[in-house]
Formats: C-alpha cells, structure tokens, sequence
C-alpha cells in the first residue's frame, strides 16, 4: 500500500499578491512533515485577467509570469523563476508536483477577426439557430509583449471552433466558428459541451494539436513536473490526451500521473471517459463529492450504508481520485457544493482511511479561506493524514450495517504490532458496533485518537470490541500506546 496523499495547493481567493510560489517554497519541509506525497499546483500561465486570474482564463501558455503581458510580468502566484525554484524545492524534499494543464479555451485575444459563423442554442448545441453571419471575434493572438520568444505562432480563428461574443454587433451567443461544427465525443449535457468559454480550441485541426504538443515538450523539460491535473477534460474530444500523454510519457522515458476533472455526478460518464481515453488518465470522484454534500445536506436522513453507491471508487477504484472539496465547489464558485462543516471529518476519514482512491486534500481545509470565513478542519484532519501515513497496515473489512452508522476495521499487520484501527461515525444519534480487529490484538485496550469519546474498548479473546461513537461524530480506535505516544 502506498499511501499517496495529494495537497492541493490553493484555493480560489488567495490574494492576488504574487507570492504564492514563494510561499509554497517555504512550506516545502511542513507539507513533507504533514505526510503528503504530491502537491497539485494551479495553472503556472498567464490568464486574461493578468494578475487577477487564477490561471483558468488562459491567456498565453509560454507566458509563466515573465513578461509584461495583461499588465503584470509575474501571474496571481509570482514569476517563472518563483515558479521553477517551488517546484524544485518540493521535490528536494521528495514531494512529487502536478502541473494544471487547461487546454479547452484561451481568452483575452489581442486583435479581432472577420470570421463566418453559426449561432447555435444555449441549451441545445446541437441545434443551430441562425444562417451562416459574419462575426468580428476576439481570435487572433500574437501575444506582443512576448515578441515570439520560444514559439512564435500566432493563433487565429482557425484554431477555435467557437467563440461567445460578436464585437460587430456587441451580441452575446454560443457562435460556432467557419462550417466547423463541434467535436463529437464530448459531453452530452446541452446536447454538446464541446463549448464552455472563450475561444474553444479546436481539436480536429491539426494546427492546435501540433502546437499544444510542442508546448507540453517545452513546459515538461523547463519544469520537470511529475504529473499533471487536466481541466475541463468533458469539453474536450475524449481521446484528444492520448497521443499528447503518449508522447510527454516517451520524452519523459516514464508515465507521468494523470488525473483529470470530468465534473459530472454520473458514474457511467465517467467509466466512459476512462474507456474513452484509454485508461491512461484517472478521474476526481465527482459522485463521491456528491455524495458527501448530500450526506452533509440532509440533516440525517442520508443512508450511510450507501456514501459509496455509484461513485468511481466503488466502480474503478484505481482510477479514482478522491476529494471532499475544491477551488470550484467553495463558496461563490461555479460549481458551489461546499461540505458543511460537521461532515468535514466524516468526509476526510471516508477518504483518507480507505484502501480505496487517491484522496486530495484542499488548501481551504488545511489552511482555511480567509474571504470566507472558512476556517482550517484543524487537528483532527491532521491526525487522519498521520494516521494514513503511519498506521494503515493490514486489510479493510466493512460494517455498513446501519442507515446511521457504519463502521469498518484496518487489521493491521504482523509486522506492525502497534497498527490497527477501529473507525466508526453516525450521521445520527450515539450508537455502538461490534467489530473484529483482529486477533492480534486480543486483550488490547483501544481508544478514541480524536477525543470524541472517552470510553476505552477492551478486546476479546477474538479481537472484538464494542466500539461506541457519539451523536454526529466520528471517533477512530487505535491501541490505547500508540495514542498515548502522541
Ligand atoms: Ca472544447
């Protein structure tokens, strides 16, 4: 078992200051110590919105804070070389770094282009709704503060297969560029998701492709990452990555770690984009997260013996990537689902303490969001990262017994006797379960390492004890040495 932990290393509101990477520097040794094993950083290029943008409004990808461009040289998080110098400094201290590629849209274009196009409808992008217009599109990039160092091709409508605004006539619509139509192995909400925002790049021309891949040669040799974290991977042709992961994979003479963000609640999409892009790229648990909101949501009523059903972890478990929250579901975000606060725990120990999934773990949880008010999880989430790096030996056996309370054991193993461990949590009253730890660990007393309760639970001959836990908590025996020792 190799026990990856994923930070996430920001959140959507961190002050536009351009200290971030600076800041990620200084923490190289504390996320080290707090057992992580990868840090996710956000887009490293220059965005639209220049120093305000968070790297999502791609403004030029060979533009990571080193140029006067959108009127700043370094991006939100600081310049290229605070960029470089972090991500060599997280990996000194043996932490691996995944890099934000956003290839489905740029923003932000530099001159207008006379250009034929389609209206098609808002909700129904199948359904075109206008003849053949003539539109004036923000299309052409040149990127003139960059004056063509390290590539000089200049982007044209040609690129992008659509556009959502018309300068002409100041009009706002879902315009389809040339007699191009959308790329068909997309997503089917709104008929077709090929088009989220700005200019769509166009991924049947060979153009784009050639030159997002010479970009990801250049970027991968500069920086060295050793993964990366695909945006909006439901706006882009499903098999789109392939050749591109394929050839960072030869340059790089191994396969980078891939996860991308299909944000879809349905389990089935995403078994059909795994299928679709040949298993080379996991997936967030979009469902799961779900899950966790609704749990989180209603007030008791959610039937915990089914936090699992229809979520990737349950279906592809080695394609799964777990989370509880993110940059897109915090509060006045895109995508707002935020976890209520009481379920947090639940929510960390559903992902950290299961064989099951990657879990990532947001900097919003660890560090708080102060715009927010949203404070850190604190020390109990801190405790089940220890508790996953240092403790989780042995098998998992389950006991979804109770539409309240479900409960499960890690066995620990023989070759560490101080391991295994007793988790059980309700979304109701105080109840208690009886499990089998193992028989290891007979005559072993054990108690709650979060404090919740204060009983301590004697095994059995067998390795079994009664394990109780209090209205709405989680509490997680361990042998009651290995807590003292903290
Ligand atoms: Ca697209």
């Amino acid at each position: 078992m190799e026990n990856k932990m994923i930070l996430q290393a920001f959140e959507w509101e961190l002050s536009a200051d351009a200290t971030h990477w600076q800041n990620l520097t200084e923490k190289a040794q504390e996320f080290k110590e707090m057992g992580f094993s990868a840090i996710w950083l956000p887009p490293a290029y220059k965005g639209s919105k220049g120093i305000q943008d968070t790297g999502y409004g791609v403004y030029d990808y060979y533009d990571l804070g080193e140029f006067d461009q959108k009127e700043t040289i370094p991006t939100k998080y600081g310049t290229k070389e605070e960029y470089l110098q972090a991500i060599k400094a997280l990996q000194e201290k043996g932490l691996e770094v995944y890099a934000d590629i956003v290839f489905n849209h740029l923003l932000g274009a530099d001159e207008t282009e006379t250009v034929s196009a389609v209206q098609y409808k808002e909700n129904d992008r199948t359904n075109a709704v206008s003849e053949e217009e003539t539109i004036e599109a923000w299309t052409k990039f040149t990127f003139p503060g960059r004056k063509g160092k390290y590539n000089d091709y200049i982007w044209t409508w040609k690129n992008f297969s659509g556009v959502d605004y018309d300068e002409r006539t100041k009009s706002h619509a879902i315009y389809n560029l040339g007699d191009k139509g959308w790329e068909n192995d997309v997503d089917k909400e709104e008929g077709n998701f090929d088009y989220l925002m700005g200019c769509d790049l166009d991924m049947e021309n060979t153009e784009t492709v050639e030159q997002l891949d010479k970009w990801g040669k250049w970027y991968q040799e500069l920086t060295n990452v050793d993964g990366y974290r695909l945006d909006a991977v439901k706006h882009i042709q499903f098999d789109y990555y392939v050749d591109w992961l394929l050839h960072r994979t030869k340059e790089r003479g191994n396969a980078p770690f891939v996860v991308g963000e299909y944000w879809s609640n349905d389990q089935k999409a995403l078994e059909n984009y795994l299928d679709s892009s040949g298993n080379l790229i996991s997936l967030f648990d979009v469902p799961l997260h779900y899950n966790f909101y609704e749990a989180s949501h209603s007030d008791g009523t959610f039937d915990m013996r089914k936090i699992f059903s229809n979520t990737l972890v349950d279906s592809r478990e080695d394609y799964a990537v777990t989370f509880v929250d993110n940059h897109d579901t915090q509060k006045g975000q895109s995508l707002e689902s935020w976890i209520d606060g009481w379920f947090k725990v639940h929510a960390y120990t559903l992902i950290l303490l299961r064989k099951q999934g990657i879990p990532v773990i947001f900097w919003g949880d660890v560090y708080g969001i102060p715009t927010e008010e949203v404070s850190p999880v604190g020390k109990d989430l801190e405790l089940l990262m220890k508790l996953r790096k240092s403790m989780y030996f042995g098998n998992q056996v389950d006991y979804f017994t109770d539409s309240n309370c479900i409960g499960w054991v890690l066995t620990g193993d023989g070759k560490h006797l101080d391991s295994g461990m007793a988790i059980i949590m309700t979304n109701g009253a105080s109840q208690e379960k009886e499990m089998t730890v193992s028989a290891f660990h007979k005559g072993k007393t054990f108690v709650d390492i979060l404090g919740n309760n204060d009983q301590k639970v004697v095994l059995d001959e067998n390795g079994k004890g009664t394990f109780p836990v209090n209205d709405g908590q989680v509490s997680i025996y361990v042998q009651e040495e290995w807590a003292r020792r903290d």
